[in-house]
Protein backbone atom coordinates (compact mmCIF):
# COMPACT_ATOMS: atom_id res chain seq x y z
CA UNK A 1 0.00 0.00 0.00
CA UNK A 2 2.52 2.35 1.22
CA UNK A 3 5.57 2.99 -1.60
CA UNK A 4 9.35 3.69 -0.67
CA UNK A 5 9.20 1.45 2.30
CA UNK A 6 12.18 -0.33 1.17
CA UNK A 7 13.59 2.58 0.45
CA UNK A 8 15.74 2.17 2.86
CA UNK A 9 17.29 -1.43 1.43
CA UNK A 10 20.17 0.46 -1.02
CA UNK A 11 22.48 0.92 1.98
CA UNK A 12 25.30 0.54 0.14
CA UNK A 13 28.65 -1.83 0.92
CA UNK A 14 30.76 -0.16 -1.34
CA UNK A 15 34.03 -0.18 0.41
CA UNK A 16 36.07 -2.90 1.76
CA UNK A 17 36.90 -3.91 4.33
CA UNK A 18 33.33 -5.65 4.10
CA UNK A 19 31.84 -4.78 7.19
CA UNK A 20 32.76 -1.00 7.11
CA UNK A 21 30.62 0.22 4.79
CA UNK A 22 26.95 0.66 4.09
CA UNK A 23 25.44 -0.33 1.06
CA UNK A 24 24.15 3.24 -0.43
CA UNK A 25 25.28 2.87 -3.77
CA UNK A 26 22.32 1.92 -5.34
CA UNK A 27 19.02 3.13 -3.21
CA UNK A 28 17.63 5.88 -5.46
CA UNK A 29 17.82 3.72 -9.04
CA UNK A 30 17.03 0.58 -7.00
CA UNK A 31 13.61 2.60 -6.27
CA UNK A 32 13.45 4.77 -9.64
CA UNK A 33 14.61 2.20 -11.97
CA UNK A 34 14.80 -1.31 -10.66
CA UNK A 35 14.87 -3.17 -14.38
CA UNK A 36 17.94 -0.67 -15.51
CA UNK A 37 19.57 -1.29 -12.33
CA UNK A 38 19.00 -5.53 -12.46
CA UNK A 39 20.44 -5.02 -15.88
CA UNK A 40 23.10 -3.46 -14.91
CA UNK A 41 24.52 -5.50 -11.66
CA UNK A 42 23.80 -8.31 -14.16
CA UNK A 43 26.38 -7.34 -16.95
CA UNK A 44 28.74 -5.71 -13.77
CA UNK A 45 28.77 -9.03 -12.07
CA UNK A 46 29.09 -10.82 -15.53
CA UNK A 47 32.08 -8.90 -17.04
CA UNK A 48 34.24 -8.82 -13.44
CA UNK A 49 33.58 -12.81 -12.50
CA UNK A 50 36.04 -13.87 -9.76
CA UNK A 51 37.93 -10.98 -9.95
CA UNK A 52 34.84 -8.69 -8.09
CA UNK A 53 35.74 -7.03 -4.87
CA UNK A 54 33.03 -9.13 -1.97
CA UNK A 55 32.22 -5.56 -0.63
CA UNK A 56 31.06 -4.69 -3.97
CA UNK A 57 29.40 -7.70 -5.39
CA UNK A 58 27.92 -7.35 -2.03
CA UNK A 59 26.77 -3.64 -2.75
CA UNK A 60 25.88 -5.16 -6.11
CA UNK A 61 23.54 -7.92 -5.15
CA UNK A 62 21.91 -5.75 -2.51
CA UNK A 63 20.96 -3.27 -5.02
CA UNK A 64 20.15 -5.88 -7.33
CA UNK A 65 17.97 -7.72 -4.42
CA UNK A 66 15.92 -4.45 -3.85
CA UNK A 67 15.23 -3.88 -7.33
CA UNK A 68 13.86 -7.07 -7.51
CA UNK A 69 11.61 -6.63 -4.83
CA UNK A 70 10.62 -3.34 -6.14
CA UNK A 71 10.20 -4.23 -9.86
CA UNK A 72 8.61 -7.72 -8.58
CA UNK A 73 11.16 -9.66 -10.12
CA UNK A 74 11.36 -12.96 -8.49
CA UNK A 75 14.18 -14.22 -10.39
CA UNK A 76 16.41 -11.17 -9.51
CA UNK A 77 15.48 -11.98 -6.36
CA UNK A 78 16.02 -15.28 -5.79
CA UNK A 79 19.74 -14.68 -7.69
CA UNK A 80 20.34 -11.83 -5.75
CA UNK A 81 19.41 -13.58 -2.17
CA UNK A 82 21.54 -16.99 -3.26
CA UNK A 83 24.61 -15.21 -4.01
CA UNK A 84 24.58 -13.10 -0.66
CA UNK A 85 24.47 -16.22 1.35
CA UNK A 86 27.33 -17.82 -0.70
CA UNK A 87 28.95 -14.38 0.20
CA UNK A 88 28.49 -14.65 3.72
CA UNK A 89 29.43 -17.80 3.73
CA UNK A 90 32.43 -17.70 1.87
CA UNK A 91 33.52 -14.15 3.06
CA UNK A 92 32.64 -14.75 6.34
CA UNK A 93 30.36 -11.54 5.96
CA UNK A 94 27.10 -10.87 8.57
CA UNK A 95 26.42 -7.71 6.61
CA UNK A 96 25.66 -9.98 3.64
CA UNK A 97 24.05 -12.82 5.81
CA UNK A 98 21.67 -9.79 7.28
CA UNK A 99 21.02 -8.62 3.62
CA UNK A 100 20.06 -11.88 2.47
CA UNK A 101 17.82 -12.40 5.38
CA UNK A 102 16.11 -8.65 4.82
CA UNK A 103 15.63 -9.64 1.25
CA UNK A 104 13.65 -12.78 2.55
CA UNK A 105 12.04 -11.13 4.96
CA UNK A 106 10.71 -8.26 2.86
CA UNK A 107 9.77 -11.17 -0.02
CA UNK A 108 7.54 -13.09 2.69
CA UNK A 109 5.93 -10.05 4.28
CA UNK A 110 4.58 -8.94 0.92
CA UNK A 111 3.49 -11.89 -0.16
CA UNK A 112 2.16 -13.45 2.94
CA UNK A 113 4.35 -16.47 3.00
CA UNK A 114 5.82 -17.74 6.42
CA UNK A 115 7.46 -15.75 8.88
CA UNK A 116 8.78 -12.71 7.42
CA UNK A 117 9.17 -10.83 10.76
CA UNK A 118 11.42 -13.41 12.29
CA UNK A 119 13.48 -13.27 9.51
CA UNK A 120 14.05 -9.62 9.66
CA UNK A 121 14.51 -10.25 13.35
CA UNK A 122 17.00 -12.91 12.86
CA UNK A 123 19.24 -10.76 10.20
CA UNK A 124 18.93 -7.73 12.05
CA UNK A 125 20.55 -9.57 15.27
CA UNK A 126 23.23 -10.45 13.11
CA UNK A 127 24.16 -6.87 12.43
CA UNK A 128 23.11 -5.02 15.18
CA UNK A 129 26.39 -5.35 17.62
CA UNK A 130 28.13 -4.31 15.12
CA UNK A 131 30.67 -1.44 15.78
CA UNK A 132 29.81 0.21 12.32
CA UNK A 133 27.32 3.01 13.22
CA UNK A 134 26.08 3.02 9.43
CA UNK A 135 25.14 -0.68 9.39
CA UNK A 136 23.69 -0.52 12.68
CA UNK A 137 21.59 2.68 11.26
CA UNK A 138 20.91 0.31 8.02
CA UNK A 139 19.99 -2.80 10.71
CA UNK A 140 17.51 -0.24 11.87
CA UNK A 141 15.92 0.94 9.07
CA UNK A 142 15.60 -2.55 7.53
CA UNK A 143 13.55 -3.55 10.80
CA UNK A 144 11.46 -0.62 10.94
CA UNK A 145 10.91 -1.34 7.44
CA UNK A 146 9.54 -4.90 7.58
CA UNK A 147 7.44 -3.93 10.52
CA UNK A 148 6.02 -0.96 8.79
CA UNK A 149 5.15 -3.08 5.47
CA UNK A 150 3.93 -5.97 7.95
CA UNK A 151 1.45 -3.58 8.91
CA UNK A 152 2.66 -3.44 13.07
CA UNK A 153 2.66 0.27 12.82
CA UNK A 154 3.07 0.30 17.38
CA UNK A 155 6.03 -1.86 16.65
CA UNK A 156 7.11 0.02 13.64
CA UNK A 157 7.07 3.66 14.96
CA UNK A 158 9.56 3.05 17.57
CA UNK A 159 12.12 1.16 15.34
CA UNK A 160 11.41 4.04 12.69
CA UNK A 161 12.20 6.99 14.76
CA UNK A 162 15.70 5.42 15.91
CA UNK A 163 16.55 4.69 12.41
CA UNK A 164 15.82 8.04 11.83
CA UNK A 165 17.81 9.33 14.77
CA UNK A 166 20.80 7.21 13.75
CA UNK A 167 20.62 8.47 10.58
CA UNK A 168 20.48 12.20 11.85
CA UNK A 169 23.44 11.31 13.77
CA UNK A 170 25.04 10.32 10.43
CA UNK A 171 23.60 13.34 8.61
CA UNK A 172 22.39 11.30 5.93
CA UNK A 173 19.81 12.34 4.39
CA UNK A 174 18.89 10.24 2.15
CA UNK A 175 18.33 7.84 4.86
CA UNK A 176 16.31 10.18 7.00
CA UNK A 177 14.60 10.71 4.12
CA UNK A 178 13.54 6.82 3.86
CA UNK A 179 13.10 6.62 7.73
CA UNK A 180 10.69 9.46 7.70
CA UNK A 181 8.54 8.37 5.41
CA UNK A 182 8.58 4.92 7.33
CA UNK A 183 7.36 6.86 10.07
CA UNK A 184 4.98 8.26 8.10
CA UNK A 185 3.45 4.96 7.26
CA UNK A 186 3.27 3.68 10.79
CA UNK A 187 1.32 7.14 11.74
CA UNK A 188 -0.58 6.49 8.83
CA UNK A 189 -1.56 2.92 9.62
CA UNK A 190 -2.42 4.21 13.38
CA UNK A 191 -4.57 6.29 11.66
CA UNK A 192 -2.76 9.68 12.69
CA UNK A 193 -3.20 11.73 9.88
CA UNK A 194 -1.70 14.87 10.65
CA UNK A 195 1.33 13.32 12.72
CA UNK A 196 1.90 11.69 9.62
CA UNK A 197 1.33 13.77 6.63
CA UNK A 198 4.12 15.86 8.94
CA UNK A 199 6.77 12.68 9.18
CA UNK A 200 5.55 12.57 5.09
CA UNK A 201 6.54 16.39 5.11
CA UNK A 202 9.79 15.74 6.26
CA UNK A 203 10.76 12.90 4.52
CA UNK A 204 10.49 14.80 1.48
CA UNK A 205 12.40 17.54 3.20
CA UNK A 206 15.41 15.34 3.47
CA UNK A 207 15.08 13.83 0.22
CA UNK A 208 14.53 17.38 -1.55
CA UNK A 209 18.26 18.01 0.51
CA UNK A 210 19.46 14.73 -0.84
CA UNK A 211 18.77 15.61 -4.60
CA UNK A 212 15.94 12.70 -4.55
CA UNK A 213 14.03 14.46 -6.93
CA UNK A 214 12.14 11.54 -8.00
CA UNK A 215 11.14 10.13 -4.45
CA UNK A 216 10.42 13.27 -3.48
CA UNK A 217 7.36 12.73 -5.47
CA UNK A 218 7.32 9.30 -4.63
CA UNK A 219 6.30 10.24 -1.16
CA UNK A 220 3.92 12.60 -2.34
CA UNK A 221 1.63 10.40 -3.24
CA UNK A 222 1.89 8.98 0.69
CA UNK A 223 1.41 12.48 1.69
CA UNK A 224 -1.53 12.79 -0.83
CA UNK A 225 -3.55 10.53 0.75
CA UNK A 226 -3.22 12.03 4.13
CA UNK A 227 -4.11 15.41 2.67
CA UNK A 228 -7.13 13.68 1.33
CA UNK A 229 -8.07 12.59 4.98
CA UNK A 230 -7.42 15.93 6.45
CA UNK A 231 -9.78 17.65 3.95
CA UNK A 232 -7.40 19.28 1.53
CA UNK A 233 -8.21 17.56 -1.65
CA UNK A 234 -6.77 20.03 -4.13
CA UNK A 235 -3.27 19.77 -2.89
CA UNK A 236 -3.90 16.20 -2.95
CA UNK A 237 -4.45 16.18 -6.24
CA UNK A 238 -1.55 18.72 -7.11
CA UNK A 239 1.11 16.20 -5.58
CA UNK A 240 -0.53 13.38 -7.20
CA UNK A 241 -0.83 14.71 -10.75
CA UNK A 242 3.31 15.52 -10.02
CA UNK A 243 3.76 11.55 -9.43
CA UNK A 244 2.01 10.55 -11.96
CA UNK A 245 3.75 12.39 -14.48
CA UNK A 246 6.64 11.52 -13.58
CA UNK A 247 5.43 7.67 -13.04
CA UNK A 248 4.35 7.83 -16.90
CA UNK A 249 7.57 9.38 -17.84
CA UNK A 250 9.74 6.08 -16.43
CA UNK A 251 6.94 3.21 -17.53
CA UNK A 252 5.86 2.71 -13.18
CA UNK A 253 2.39 1.56 -14.18
CA UNK A 254 1.99 0.36 -11.31
CA UNK A 255 2.84 3.60 -9.11
CA UNK A 256 0.96 5.14 -11.57
CA UNK A 257 -2.30 3.59 -10.75
CA UNK A 258 -1.72 4.39 -7.64
CA UNK A 259 -1.09 7.77 -8.32
CA UNK A 260 -4.41 7.47 -10.65
CA UNK A 261 -6.44 6.65 -7.58
CA UNK A 262 -5.53 9.68 -5.41
CA UNK A 263 -6.46 11.77 -8.22
CA UNK A 264 -9.73 10.18 -8.65
CA UNK A 265 -10.56 10.15 -5.02
CA UNK A 266 -9.46 13.91 -4.73
CA UNK A 267 -11.70 14.76 -7.61
CA UNK A 268 -14.20 12.96 -5.48
CA UNK A 269 -13.42 14.57 -2.34
CA UNK A 270 -14.21 18.18 -4.79
CA UNK A 271 -17.67 16.98 -5.43
CA UNK A 272 -16.27 16.12 -9.06
CA UNK A 273 -17.75 12.43 -8.87
CA UNK A 274 -18.66 11.79 -12.35
CA UNK A 275 -15.21 12.56 -13.28
CA UNK A 276 -13.15 10.92 -10.61
CA UNK A 277 -15.72 7.79 -11.25
CA UNK A 278 -14.48 7.47 -15.01
CA UNK A 279 -11.41 7.99 -14.26
CA UNK A 280 -11.52 4.72 -11.82
CA UNK A 281 -12.67 3.00 -13.80
CA UNK A 282 -9.94 3.21 -16.48
CA UNK A 283 -7.21 2.85 -13.64
CA UNK A 284 -8.48 -0.36 -13.09
CA UNK A 285 -9.21 -1.47 -16.71
CA UNK A 286 -5.28 -0.39 -17.33
CA UNK A 287 -4.96 -2.98 -13.76
CA UNK A 288 -6.62 -5.42 -14.89
CA UNK A 289 -4.74 -5.35 -18.67
CA UNK A 290 -1.37 -5.14 -16.55
CA UNK A 291 -2.37 -8.18 -14.43
CA UNK A 292 -1.65 -6.33 -10.91
CA UNK A 293 -3.97 -7.72 -9.39
CA UNK A 294 -2.78 -6.80 -5.46
CA UNK A 295 -3.40 -3.70 -6.66
CA UNK A 296 -6.68 -3.91 -8.00
CA UNK A 297 -8.18 -5.11 -4.68
CA UNK A 298 -7.48 -1.87 -3.30
CA UNK A 299 -8.45 0.43 -6.55
CA UNK A 300 -11.77 -2.04 -7.43
CA UNK A 301 -12.46 -1.21 -3.24
CA UNK A 302 -11.61 2.90 -4.52
CA UNK A 303 -14.04 2.19 -7.69
CA UNK A 304 -16.73 0.67 -5.34
CA UNK A 305 -17.34 3.91 -3.50
CA UNK A 306 -16.51 5.98 -6.22
CA UNK A 307 -19.43 4.05 -8.19
CA UNK A 308 -21.38 4.58 -5.23
CA UNK A 309 -21.03 8.15 -5.22
CA UNK A 310 -22.07 8.38 -8.63
CA UNK A 311 -25.16 6.60 -8.08
CA UNK A 312 -24.14 3.50 -10.01
CA UNK A 313 -25.03 0.89 -7.09
CA UNK A 314 -24.45 -2.32 -9.92
CA UNK A 315 -21.23 -1.67 -10.67
CA UNK A 316 -20.05 -0.70 -7.08
CA UNK A 317 -21.25 -4.04 -5.85
CA UNK A 318 -20.02 -6.01 -9.08
CA UNK A 319 -16.30 -4.33 -7.48
CA UNK A 320 -16.60 -5.11 -4.21
CA UNK A 321 -17.22 -9.07 -5.31
CA UNK A 322 -14.21 -8.50 -7.86
CA UNK A 323 -12.30 -7.49 -5.07
CA UNK A 324 -13.30 -10.03 -2.86
CA UNK A 325 -13.03 -12.82 -5.50
CA UNK A 326 -9.10 -11.80 -5.92
CA UNK A 327 -8.50 -11.29 -2.24
CA UNK A 328 -9.40 -15.01 -2.12
CA UNK A 329 -6.83 -15.97 -4.31
CA UNK A 330 -4.39 -15.20 -1.55
CA UNK A 331 -5.65 -16.94 1.08
CA UNK A 332 -3.89 -16.03 4.49
CA UNK A 333 -5.69 -16.05 7.81
CA UNK A 334 -5.39 -11.95 7.71
CA UNK A 335 -6.48 -12.13 3.72
CA UNK A 336 -9.34 -14.18 4.30
CA UNK A 337 -10.56 -12.38 7.12
CA UNK A 338 -10.57 -9.46 5.12
CA UNK A 339 -12.60 -11.68 2.49
CA UNK A 340 -15.27 -12.44 5.47
CA UNK A 341 -15.30 -8.91 5.78
CA UNK A 342 -16.08 -7.62 2.22
CA UNK A 343 -18.38 -11.03 2.24
CA UNK A 344 -20.01 -9.31 4.82
CA UNK A 345 -20.02 -6.09 3.03
CA UNK A 346 -21.13 -6.79 -0.35
CA UNK A 347 -24.29 -9.09 1.21
CA UNK A 348 -25.08 -6.28 3.27
CA UNK A 349 -24.72 -3.70 0.41
CA UNK A 350 -26.32 -6.30 -2.10
CA UNK A 351 -29.47 -6.20 0.72
CA UNK A 352 -29.16 -2.42 0.74
CA UNK A 353 -29.10 -2.24 -3.08
CA UNK A 354 -32.30 -4.87 -2.98
CA UNK A 355 -34.26 -3.10 -0.26
CA UNK A 356 -33.11 0.12 -2.32
CA UNK A 357 -34.40 -2.17 -5.95
CA UNK A 358 -37.85 -2.97 -4.30
CA UNK A 359 -37.70 0.68 -3.14
CA UNK A 360 -37.53 2.07 -6.05
CA UNK A 361 -40.03 -0.49 -7.56
CA UNK A 362 -42.75 0.13 -4.82
CA UNK A 363 -42.08 4.10 -4.92
CA UNK A 364 -42.72 3.46 -8.67
CA UNK A 365 -46.12 1.41 -7.94
CA UNK A 366 -46.79 4.42 -5.34
CA UNK A 367 -46.56 6.53 -8.28
CA UNK A 368 -48.56 4.70 -10.49
CA UNK A 369 -51.22 3.83 -8.34
CA UNK A 370 -51.39 7.11 -7.10
CA UNK A 371 -51.33 9.05 -11.09
CA UNK A 372 -54.26 5.98 -11.54
CA UNK A 373 -56.05 7.24 -8.55
CA UNK A 374 -56.10 10.90 -10.17
CA UNK A 375 -57.02 9.61 -13.46
CA UNK A 376 -59.97 8.02 -11.79
CA UNK A 377 -61.06 10.98 -9.29
CA UNK A 378 -60.04 13.03 -12.66
CA UNK A 379 -62.45 11.06 -14.87
CA UNK A 380 -65.41 10.70 -11.98
CA UNK A 381 -65.05 14.69 -11.17
CA UNK A 382 -65.48 14.99 -15.56
CA UNK A 383 -68.41 12.88 -15.32
CA UNK A 384 -70.16 14.97 -12.03
CA UNK A 385 -69.05 17.97 -14.13
CA UNK A 386 -70.77 16.48 -17.22
CA UNK A 387 -73.72 15.16 -15.57
CA UNK A 388 -74.24 18.78 -14.26
CA UNK A 389 -73.86 20.52 -17.51
CA UNK A 390 -76.40 18.01 -19.10
CA UNK A 391 -78.74 18.21 -15.70
CA UNK A 392 -78.46 22.50 -16.52
CA UNK A 393 -79.00 22.21 -19.88
CA UNK A 394 -81.84 19.58 -19.93
CA UNK A 395 -83.39 22.36 -17.04
CA UNK A 396 -82.63 25.20 -19.51
CA UNK A 397 -84.15 23.71 -22.40
CA UNK A 398 -87.16 22.65 -20.07
CA UNK A 399 -87.48 26.20 -18.79
CA UNK A 400 -87.07 27.84 -22.45
CA UNK A 401 -89.84 25.76 -23.14
CA UNK A 402 -91.97 26.58 -20.51
CA UNK A 403 -90.98 30.08 -21.20
CA UNK A 404 -91.96 29.41 -24.75
CA UNK A 405 -95.12 27.86 -24.08
CA UNK A 406 -95.68 30.41 -21.33
CA UNK A 407 -94.97 32.91 -23.80
CA UNK A 408 -97.17 31.44 -27.21
CA UNK A 409 -100.25 30.97 -24.33
CA UNK A 410 -99.72 34.93 -23.47
CA UNK A 411 -99.33 35.64 -26.99
CA UNK A 412 -102.78 33.92 -27.26
CA UNK A 413 -104.68 35.21 -24.67
CA UNK A 414 -103.29 38.51 -25.70
CA UNK A 415 -104.32 37.55 -28.81
CA UNK A 416 -107.69 37.02 -27.59
CA UNK A 417 -107.79 40.04 -25.91
CA UNK A 418 -107.00 42.47 -28.08
CA UNK A 419 -109.25 40.50 -30.99
CA UNK A 420 -112.02 40.96 -27.90
CA UNK A 421 -111.17 44.42 -27.42
CA UNK A 422 -110.92 45.40 -31.24
CA UNK A 423 -114.06 43.62 -31.50
CA UNK A 424 -115.90 45.39 -28.29
CA UNK A 425 -114.94 48.61 -30.10
CA UNK A 426 -116.63 47.90 -33.26
CA UNK A 427 -119.75 45.71 -31.18
CA UNK A 428 -123.02 47.70 -29.45
CA UNK A 429 -122.93 46.09 -25.97
CA UNK A 430 -126.67 46.79 -25.75
CA UNK A 431 -128.19 44.60 -28.90
CA UNK A 432 -124.53 42.69 -30.05
CA UNK A 433 -124.91 44.47 -33.15
CA UNK A 434 -122.16 46.12 -35.21
CA UNK A 435 -121.97 49.82 -34.21
CA UNK A 436 -121.25 53.05 -35.69
CA UNK A 437 -117.44 52.44 -35.76
CA UNK A 438 -117.55 49.41 -37.70
CA UNK A 439 -120.34 50.56 -39.83
CA UNK A 440 -117.87 53.72 -40.93
CA UNK A 441 -115.12 50.70 -41.41
CA UNK A 442 -116.56 48.71 -43.59
CA UNK A 443 -118.56 51.99 -45.85
CA UNK A 444 -115.34 53.40 -46.03
CA UNK A 445 -113.66 49.56 -46.87
CA UNK A 446 -116.66 49.10 -49.14
CA UNK A 447 -116.10 52.44 -51.01
CA UNK A 448 -112.30 51.82 -51.59
CA UNK A 449 -112.85 48.51 -53.00
CA UNK A 450 -112.79 48.85 -56.77
CA UNK A 451 -115.94 48.51 -58.19
CA UNK A 452 -116.87 46.38 -61.91
CA UNK A 453 -119.06 49.32 -64.29
CA UNK A 454 -121.18 46.67 -64.83
CA UNK A 455 -122.30 45.82 -61.32
CA UNK A 456 -125.13 47.94 -59.63
CA UNK A 457 -124.39 50.68 -57.50
CA UNK A 458 -124.11 50.14 -53.50
CA UNK A 459 -127.48 50.86 -51.54
CA UNK A 460 -127.75 52.45 -47.35
CA UNK A 461 -130.75 51.72 -45.85
CA UNK A 462 -130.87 53.94 -42.95
CA UNK A 463 -133.57 53.18 -40.36
CA UNK A 464 -135.31 55.08 -37.55
CA UNK A 465 -138.04 53.46 -35.12
CA UNK A 466 -141.21 55.93 -34.76
CA UNK A 467 -142.02 57.60 -31.97
CA UNK A 468 -139.86 55.63 -29.95
CA UNK A 469 -139.17 58.40 -27.31
CA UNK A 470 -142.86 57.73 -26.08
CA UNK A 471 -142.32 54.07 -26.13
CA UNK A 472 -139.66 54.77 -23.57
CA UNK A 473 -141.80 57.08 -21.39
CA UNK A 474 -144.47 54.73 -21.15
CA UNK A 475 -142.83 51.54 -20.21
CA UNK A 476 -139.47 52.87 -18.90
CA UNK A 477 -135.55 53.10 -20.42
CA UNK A 478 -135.07 49.37 -19.53
CA UNK A 479 -138.48 48.21 -21.56
CA UNK A 480 -137.33 50.30 -24.22
CA UNK A 481 -133.73 48.47 -24.66
CA UNK A 482 -135.96 45.24 -24.62
CA UNK A 483 -137.98 46.60 -27.57
CA UNK A 484 -134.57 47.88 -28.95
CA UNK A 485 -133.01 43.94 -28.80
CA UNK A 486 -136.47 42.62 -30.27
CA UNK A 487 -135.91 44.24 -32.93
CA UNK A 488 -132.44 44.03 -33.99
CA UNK A 489 -132.74 40.61 -33.20
CA UNK A 490 -135.15 40.87 -35.85
CA UNK A 491 -132.98 43.15 -38.67
CA UNK A 492 -130.38 40.94 -38.08
CA UNK A 493 -131.89 37.78 -39.30
CA UNK A 494 -133.85 39.66 -42.05
CA UNK A 495 -130.80 41.53 -43.55
CA UNK A 496 -129.26 38.34 -44.66
CA UNK A 497 -125.42 37.57 -45.05
CA UNK A 498 -124.89 39.77 -48.12
CA UNK A 499 -125.88 43.19 -46.38
CA UNK A 500 -124.46 44.52 -43.37
CA UNK A 501 -126.88 45.75 -40.17
CA UNK A 502 -125.48 48.46 -37.82
CA UNK A 503 -127.24 50.29 -34.81
CA UNK A 504 -125.20 53.77 -35.31
CA UNK A 505 -126.99 55.53 -32.54
CA UNK A 506 -130.01 55.52 -30.19
CA UNK A 507 -132.38 53.65 -31.97
CA UNK A 508 -131.14 54.37 -35.56
CA UNK A 509 -129.92 52.03 -37.47
CA UNK A 510 -127.89 51.55 -41.17
CA UNK A 511 -127.60 48.63 -43.96
CA UNK A 512 -125.17 48.13 -46.42
CA UNK A 513 -125.92 46.83 -49.45
CA UNK A 514 -122.98 46.33 -51.20
CA UNK A 515 -123.70 46.13 -55.47
CA UNK A 516 -127.38 45.23 -54.59
CA UNK A 517 -128.92 48.36 -56.79
CA UNK A 518 -131.80 50.71 -55.61
CA UNK A 519 -134.17 47.91 -56.74
CA UNK A 520 -133.08 45.23 -54.45
CA UNK A 521 -132.05 48.11 -52.19
CA UNK A 522 -135.69 49.55 -51.73
CA UNK A 523 -136.99 45.68 -51.56
CA UNK A 524 -134.83 44.95 -48.65
CA UNK A 525 -136.05 48.33 -47.25
CA UNK A 526 -139.67 47.46 -47.51
CA UNK A 527 -139.15 43.85 -46.55
CA UNK A 528 -137.50 45.26 -43.42
CA UNK A 529 -140.32 48.09 -42.70
CA UNK A 530 -142.67 45.20 -42.77
CA UNK A 531 -140.87 42.87 -40.72
CA UNK A 532 -141.02 45.56 -37.79
CA UNK A 533 -144.62 46.21 -38.17
CA UNK A 534 -145.58 42.46 -37.89
CA UNK A 535 -143.13 42.06 -34.64
CA UNK A 536 -145.17 40.50 -31.65
CA UNK A 537 -144.86 43.01 -29.12
CA UNK A 538 -145.10 43.47 -25.60
CA UNK A 539 -148.75 43.51 -24.14
CA UNK A 540 -147.92 46.76 -22.24
CA UNK A 541 -146.35 48.89 -25.09
CA UNK A 542 -148.62 51.77 -25.88
CA UNK A 543 -148.24 51.12 -29.48
CA UNK A 544 -149.91 47.81 -30.86
CA UNK A 545 -146.82 47.74 -33.49
CA UNK A 546 -143.44 48.73 -33.79
CA UNK A 547 -142.88 51.11 -37.22
CA UNK A 548 -139.67 51.98 -38.40
CA UNK A 549 -139.06 54.65 -41.40
CA UNK A 550 -136.26 54.03 -43.75
CA UNK A 551 -134.09 56.39 -46.39
CA UNK A 552 -132.54 54.46 -48.80
CA UNK A 553 -129.79 56.18 -51.10
CA UNK A 554 -127.52 54.64 -53.80
CA UNK A 555 -124.11 55.51 -54.14
CA UNK A 556 -123.73 57.10 -58.04
CA UNK A 557 -120.74 58.60 -57.61
CA UNK A 558 -121.70 61.73 -58.51
CA UNK A 559 -124.20 63.14 -55.56
CA UNK A 560 -123.11 60.50 -53.56
CA UNK A 561 -119.45 60.59 -53.39
CA UNK A 562 -118.13 59.72 -50.49
CA UNK A 563 -119.27 58.27 -47.08
CA UNK A 564 -120.16 61.81 -46.06
CA UNK A 565 -122.50 62.78 -48.92
CA UNK A 566 -123.82 59.35 -48.95
CA UNK A 567 -125.30 59.32 -45.57
CA UNK A 568 -126.36 62.89 -45.85
CA UNK A 569 -128.73 61.64 -48.86
CA UNK A 570 -130.13 58.57 -46.47
CA UNK A 571 -130.73 61.20 -43.98
CA UNK A 572 -132.90 63.30 -46.18
CA UNK A 573 -134.48 59.91 -47.62
CA UNK A 574 -135.23 59.30 -44.30
CA UNK A 575 -136.72 62.57 -43.00
CA UNK A 576 -138.61 62.47 -46.10
CA UNK A 577 -140.19 59.27 -44.62
CA UNK A 578 -140.59 60.74 -41.04
CA UNK A 579 -142.37 63.69 -42.46
CA UNK A 580 -144.38 61.89 -44.70
CA UNK A 581 -145.58 60.18 -42.35
CA UNK A 582 -143.59 57.43 -40.78
CA UNK A 583 -143.60 53.95 -41.54
CA UNK A 584 -142.47 53.85 -44.60
CA UNK A 585 -139.58 53.77 -46.86
CA UNK A 586 -138.04 57.01 -48.74
CA UNK A 587 -134.93 56.62 -51.99
CA UNK A 588 -133.18 59.50 -52.09
CA UNK A 589 -133.38 60.14 -55.81
CA UNK A 590 -137.10 60.58 -55.03
CA UNK A 591 -136.09 63.59 -52.95
CA UNK A 592 -136.13 66.91 -54.44
P1 LIG B 1 -139.86 60.29 -34.23
O1 LIG B 1 -140.89 59.44 -34.74
O2 LIG B 1 -139.88 61.67 -34.74
O3 LIG B 1 -138.53 59.67 -34.46
O4 LIG B 1 -140.12 60.34 -32.76
P2 LIG B 1 -139.26 59.88 -31.58
O5 LIG B 1 -139.94 59.82 -30.37
O6 LIG B 1 -138.66 58.53 -31.98
O7 LIG B 1 -138.17 60.97 -31.60
P3 LIG B 1 -136.57 60.81 -31.54
O8 LIG B 1 -136.19 59.86 -32.65
O9 LIG B 1 -136.01 62.23 -31.71
O10 LIG B 1 -136.30 60.32 -30.17
C1 LIG B 1 -135.49 59.21 -29.89
C2 LIG B 1 -135.69 58.69 -28.56
O11 LIG B 1 -135.16 57.46 -28.44
C3 LIG B 1 -135.11 59.55 -27.49
C4 LIG B 1 -134.63 58.62 -26.46
O12 LIG B 1 -135.35 58.62 -25.28
C5 LIG B 1 -134.81 57.30 -27.08
N1 LIG B 1 -133.66 56.54 -26.96
C6 LIG B 1 -132.51 56.83 -27.60
N2 LIG B 1 -131.59 55.86 -27.29
C7 LIG B 1 -132.26 54.97 -26.41
C8 LIG B 1 -131.85 53.77 -25.76
O13 LIG B 1 -130.71 53.28 -25.88
N3 LIG B 1 -132.79 53.14 -25.01
C9 LIG B 1 -134.04 53.60 -24.81
N4 LIG B 1 -134.92 52.92 -24.08
N5 LIG B 1 -134.39 54.70 -25.41
C10 LIG B 1 -133.52 55.41 -26.22
MG1 LIG C 1 -134.35 59.07 -33.76
MG1 LIG D 1 -137.40 57.94 -33.72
Amino acid sequence: MFRGAWLGLLLALIATPVVAAPMNAFRESAVTNPHGLIAFVRQQLDQAGVALQPARERELLWGMGTAAINSNDDAALAEATLRLDGLATVAHDPVAAAAAGFLRARHDIANGLGDGLGEALKAADKVLGESDSEVVAWARFQLCDAYALDEKPAKALPLCQQAVAAYRALGDDFGIGDAENDVGIALATLNRVNDAAAAYERSREYYARAKAEQLVVMVGDNLAQMYLKQGRAREAQALSEASLKQELATGRISDALGSSTNIARAEAAQGQHRQAYARMRAAVAQARKAGINGQLIDMLKVESQLAEQAGDLRQALADEREAAQLGSAFETPALRAIEVELEQRYATREKELRISELEHANELKDLQLKAAEAETARRREQQQRQRLVNLTIALLAAALLLIVGLLVLLLRSQRRHTAELQAQTLRDPLTGMANRRAFQQRAIELLGRPREASAPLHVLLLIDIDHFKSINDSIGHPQGDRVLRLLTDYLRGAVGDASFAARIGGEEFAVLCPQAGLTAGMRLAETLRAGSAALALPKDLPVDKLTISIGVAQFDGVRCHDLSSWMRAADLALYSAKSGGRDQVVASKLVG
